[in-house]
C-alpha cells in the first residue's frame, strides 16, 4: 500500500507544491495531505484504506454526496453518446432552463467551466455593459484567481486596492476598489466617490471564503439601493451558495428578508456541476444579450456546457428540488453545528458556529466574525490542533480556519453523531 507521505514526495517533485491547487497542500494545519483514493457517500479513503467523514465535498460541489446512482448513471449515459462536440446539444438547454427555473432573477445564463471563468466574465460583462471599469469587492470575499479580482485591501478608507498575488501589475488592479464586509461607512464613501464610475460591486452573500460570515440585511439593503441609485450591477457570487444555502442561492434568503430583492448578475459553479467542471453566470436578458454572439463582450469556451459536465449538473440539481430535500439538508447541518458548540462549551473552549442549508462554520471565539479582520483574529492555533485532532479521529474538516465546511445529504444522523463524539475527544486535548 502507498502511505500519503510517499505520495506526497513523490507529488512535490513533479508538481508545486505537490498540488494543483494550493489549500490541498496543508501548509496552513501543517501536517501531509491525504491522498484521496476514493469516495462514496459520505465518506472518502485515502491512499492508506483510512476512512473519514467528509466535511469539504470537494469545496461544496458534492451536496448529494459522493458517487450518488442518479448522477452516477446520468453522467454514464452520457459518456457513451460522447464526452465533448463543441456544438450545442439538448442538455445544455436543458440544463439552462433548470437554472432559471430555479432563480427567478436571470433570464438568460451562459455556461463555462470553472468559477473563475464565470467570476472573470461577469466582471467583463458588467464593465462592457456599463462602459464603466471600476467595481468594488470586499475583503474577504473570492471570486476565482483572475488577475483583477485577486487584490487586498489597500490602506486607506475606500482606496484602491494592492495585488495579493505575484505577476498581478498595479495597473490591472487599479480599478479594483476593496472595502471592508458588512462596512456601510465604507461603502457609502465609496459610492459618494466612485459612484458615477462604478461598474458592479461583486459580493461573496453569505461569504464562505471567511470561513463563514453572513452580510447582515442592513448592509445588504443599502448595497442594492446604492447600485441601483448609481447605475452599478450588482453581481451575486454563489459560486460556493448557490444551490447550497438553499434552492435559490443566498439570493432567494434575503429576497425574503428585503421586498423585491434581487441582484443584477448572478455566478454559480460548485453545486451546479456536481463535481464535473461546470459553472455559469447570468442575469437580465438586457444585460446577457451584451455578450458575443449578439453583443460586443467577448466570451467563450472549447469544453463550455460540456455534455458529461451538465448532465451531472442536470442529474444534481435534479435530485435537489426534491420535496423536502432542503429542510431536511438544513437540519442535518444545524444539528452538526450544535453539536460541535455543545461539545466545545462542556470542554470549556469558547466556540460559535453559524449555517445555512448545508453550508456551515465554526470559529474559536466568543462571537460570529462580521468581516475579515475578526475571522483572522479568532484562534488559529486551536483550529489547528483541532483539525487534526478530528483529523486522527476520521473526521476531514478543510485544512484552513478561513474555509467553510459542507454538510451532504449521504451524512446520517449517525455520522453527525460520529462526528460530535470525536469533537468531544478533541475539545479535550485542548483545554
Ligand atoms: C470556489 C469559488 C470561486 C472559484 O471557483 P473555481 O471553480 O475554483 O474557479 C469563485 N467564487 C467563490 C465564491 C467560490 O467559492
Amino acid at each position: 500500500m502507498k502511505s500519503n507521505e510517499a505520495l506526497f514526495q513523490r507529488a512535490q517533485k513533479v508538481i508545486p507544491g505537490g498540488v494543483n491547487s494550493p489549500v490541498r497542500a496543508f501548509r496552513a494545519v501543517g501536517g501531509t495531505p491525504r491522498f484521496i483514493a476514493r469516495a462514496e457517500g459520505a465518506y472518502m479513503y485515502d491512499a492508506e484504506g483510512q476512512r473519514y467523514i467528509d466535511y469539504i465535498g470537494s469545496w461544496g460541489p458534492m451536496i448529494l454526496g459522493h458517487g450518488h446512482p442518479a448522477v452516477l448513471e446520468a453522467v454514464q449515459k452520457a459518456a457513451l453518446d460522447g464526452f465533448s462536440f463543441g456544438a450545442p446539444t439538448e442538455r445544455e438547454v436543458e440544463l439552462a432552463e433548470e437554472i432559471l427555473k430555479l432563480v427567478p432573477s436571470m433570464e438568460q445564463v451562459r455556461m463555462v467551466s470553472s468559477g473563475t471563468e464565470a467570476a472573470m466574465s461577469a466582471l467583463r460583462l458588467a464593465r462592457g455593459a456599463t462602459g464603466r471599469n471600476k467595481f468594488i469587492k470586499f475583503e474577504g470575499c473570492y471570486h476565482g484567481h483572475a488577475d483583477a479580482l485577486l487584490v487586498k485591501a489597500g490602506s486607506g478608507l475606500a482606496t484602491f486596492g494592492n495585488p495579493t498575488s505575484a505577476g498581478v501589475p498595479d495597473e490591472v488592479v487599479k480599478h479594483t476598489v476593496v472595502l471592508e464586509y458588512n462596512n456601510l461607512a465604507q461603502l457609502e464613501e465609496a459610492f459618494s466617490l466612485h459612484g458615477r464610475e462604478m461598474a458592479c460591486v461583486m459580493v461573496e452573500p453569505i461569504c464562505g471564503n471567511m470561513n463563514f460570515v453572513r452580510a447582515s440585511v442592513p448592509f445588504m439593503t443599502r448595497l442594492r439601493e446604492l447600485c441601483t441609485q448609481h447605475g452599478s450591477l450588482l453581481v451575486f457570487d454563489e459560486v460556493m451558495t448557490g444551490f447550497r444555502v438553499a434552492l435559490g442561492g443566498a439570493q432567494s434568503l434575503f429576497a425574503q428578508q428585503i421586498p423585491g430583492f434581487a441582484p443584477d448578475v448572478s455566478v454559480f459553479g460548485k453545486v451546479i456541476g456536481g463535481g464535473m467542471p461546470l459553472a455559469a453566470f447570468g442575469g437580465k436578458r438586457a444585460v446577457m444579450e451584451q455578450l458575443a454572439p449578439l453583443g460586443g463582450v467577448y466570451q467563450a469556451g472549447t469544453l463550455s456546457g460540456n455534455p458529461v459536465a451538465t448532465a451531472c449538473g442536470l442529474a444534481t440539481l435534479r435530485e435537489i428540488q426534491k420535496p423536502d430535500y432542503f429542510d431536511a439538508l438544513s437540519v442535518r447541518t444545524q444539528s452538526l453545528v450544535s453539536g460541535l458548540v455543545g461539545a466545545a462549551q462542556d470542554a470549556g473552549v469558547p466556540l460559535v458556529g453559524d449555517s445555512e442549508g448545508g453550508m456551515f462554520g465554526f470559529f474559536f471565539a466568543d462571537k460570529l466574525p462580521q468581516n475579515q479582520a475578526a475571522v483572522m483574529a479568532t484562534d488559529k492555533e486551536r483550529f489547528n490542533r483541532f483539525f487534526h485532532g478530528m483529523l486522527d479521529h476520521g473526521v476531514y474538516l478543510a485544512p484552513a480556519l478561513y474555509e467553510a465546511g459542507f454538510v451532504s445529504s449521504a451524512h446520517s444522523a449517525a455520522d453527525i453523531a460520529a462526528t460530535v463524539n470525536a469533537s468531544k475527544k478533541s475539545f479535550a486535548a485542548l483545554s
